[in-house]
């Protein structure tokens, strides 16, 4: 078989039918369902305790923080009331030591000592008049309310929320390992430290990044309905949608941390492991190698074929694979006539495409991306980054093939979770009056505004065109639904996206 053929057989195995999106729909349905019930499910619909979106018209300063992994961010945002904001920021990386420190209070001091640096520096007036008058005020905590900042706190690690400032660290991932923190409450961890340096700052929201993306998007959208789902898709996949209270069954809404005035919530998914028994997932040979490699396999199996974090592992191990098999000429060398595999081919030994992980899921938007005479931007990346040394056209070409199918399937996988959520929350159901035509032009009311970020819906070409394309054949969608749903990036999700839950945390406090 050619290389041509050979490459477009393994691009079919990345197929997946609009009849399977459909039954990946009805069935993403039915996992949402099951976590709303009870816990433990696949889909976890984790309560957020935040209920009510932005519309644009919020005003004030307020602080956000983020602890993600390797950084911390500390910024200040101002919302000017018309879906407009200026944020101030500061980032310092985490000293590996006290990522595994003895105890919690070594890192979260040193969380509350950049806070107090940041305010010395961006907001040193009301820093200073602040602490003068501290002396002077009795209030519990020796600050006036209008002088406290409040604060929203993106912390991506596993909490169990249980107040909309009150979550437990269920445990530490990449690379934290701090024993005394596990089964703590987070923001009171912090609020202790910022205490102690006599800040005038309130840990008012514990935030995940994906309600940060939803409270982002909602406030900046062009709409007048607020936003129903903010979704990532960059490292990871996961996304937060506006739930009615009442479908939340495994809520006890009589818990007094439960505002019901909105009669609404937002609930984090985690979809991340939507259909982790691979009833309707498409599974391939590469998705069961990648799977292995994994330190927890069977989990995250949505997330393993649609995120940043994945997709250039599967074309590696896809790539890695016609290599070997020779006898598709993928990248062969042929002046020579060695059996080894290394010395047939003109993938140096020391190629990063011999070693797990070593292809950038960066490399799948370039390669699917290039049009350039005889894929010259694609062999030029082969060569200067991944020690392919002299591919041909056709072995970049073949590259592309593969690699445009991985994307498009993920695009195709991530448009399942949207239209789930479009569907289960009924967002379509039209009125009477409103034409449902094809072709009638969409009012701006009847737009169901969806807010997205992570580098691979922003920078993987035609990632949207393809999610567009999938929900088209949706059934409860169609073509006309799918002109109804506006997707719009959202940036800046643990900045001002936390800075509006702590707008929220405030008016609910
Ligand atoms: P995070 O999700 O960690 O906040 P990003 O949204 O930037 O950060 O996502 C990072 C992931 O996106 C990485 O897995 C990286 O391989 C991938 N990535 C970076 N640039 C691109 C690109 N141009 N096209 C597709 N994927 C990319």
């Amino acid at each position: 078989m050619g290389l041509a053929q050979e490459a477009a057989r393994v691009a079919a195995e990345f197929e997946y039918s609009d009849a399977q999106v459909n039954k990946a729909v009805k069935e993403f349905i039915r996992q949402m369902d099951e976590g709303l019930e009870k816990s433990g499910t696949s889909i976890s619909q984790i309560p957020t305790y935040v209920t009510a979106v932005p519309n644009g018209t919020e005003k004030g300063l307020y602080m956000a923080v983020d602890l993600g992994g390797t950084n911390f961010r500390v910024c200040s945002i101002n919302l000017h009331g018309d879906s407009t904001f200026s944020l101030t920021q500061s980032k310092v990386a985490i000293p590996r030591e006290l990522m595994v420190a003895k105890t919690s209070k070594e890192l979260f001091s040193f969380l509350a000592q950049q806070i107090a640096n940041f305010l010395k520096t961006h907001h040193n007036e009301h820093y200073h008049a602040t602490i003068r008058r501290r002396a002077t005020i009795h209030s519990e905590s020796g600050f006036r309310e209008q002088e406290i900042f409040n604060l929203g706190f993106t912390f991506s690690f596993p909490v169990e929320q249980v107040g909309i400032n009150k979550g437990n660290l269920i445990r530490w991932t990449k690379g934290f390992d701090i024993a005394d923190a596990v089964g703590k409450d987070v923001c009171k961890l912090l609020q202790d430290e910022i205490d102690a340096l006599h800040l005038p700052v309130r840990v008012a929201a514990l935030v995940n990044d994906t309600v940060g993306t939803l409270m982002a998007r909602s406030y900046t959208s062009p709409g007048k309905t607020g936003t129903l789902l903010g979704a990532i898709f960059g490292t990871g996949t996961n996304g937060a949608y506006v739930e009615k209270l009442d479908k939340v069954k495994k809520l006890d809404t009589s818990n007094a941390n439960v505002d019901k005035t909105t009669g609404e919530m937002i609930l984090n998914t985690e979809w991340g492991s939507f259909d982790n028994q691979l009833s309707v997932l498409p599974n391939t040979p590469y998705d069961n190698s990648l799977d292995k490699e994994t330190p927890n396999p069977g989990i995250q199996m949505f997330e393993k074929r649609i995120s940043g974090m994945f997709l250039g592992e599967i074309l590696r191990l896809a790539i890695v694979d016609m290599v070997k098999e020779r006898k598709t000429g993928l990248f062969s060398d042929d002046n020579s006539s060695s059996n080894d595999v290394h010395s047939t081919t003109c993938l140096s030994e020391s190629s990063p495409l011999w070693q797990p992980w070593g292809l950038d899921t960066s490399f799948l938007s370039i390669a699917h991306g290039d049009n350039s005479n005889g894929f010259k931007v694609t062999r030029q990346t082969l060569d200067k980054d991944y020690g392919v040394h002299a591919a041909s056209a056709e072995d970049a070409e073949a590259v592309k093939l593969v690699a445009a199918a991985i994307g498009k399937r993920a695009a195709r996988l991530s448009a399942v979770a949207i239209a789930a959520i479009v569907l289960a929350t009924d967002k379509l159901s039209a009125p009477k009056d409103i034409a449902t035509a094809d072709d009638e032009p969409v009012n701006e009311d009847e737009m169901v505004d969806i807010g997205v970020d992570g580098s691979l819906v922003e920078f993987y070409p035609g990632f949207e065109e393809y999610i567009r394309e999938a929900l088209q054949q949706i059934e409860g969608i169609g073509k006309h639904g799918e002109k109804r749903i506006r997707i719009g990036i959202a940036k800046d999700g643990s900045g001002v996206g936390a800075a509006l839950i702590a707008l929220v945390a405030d008016k609910l406090a």
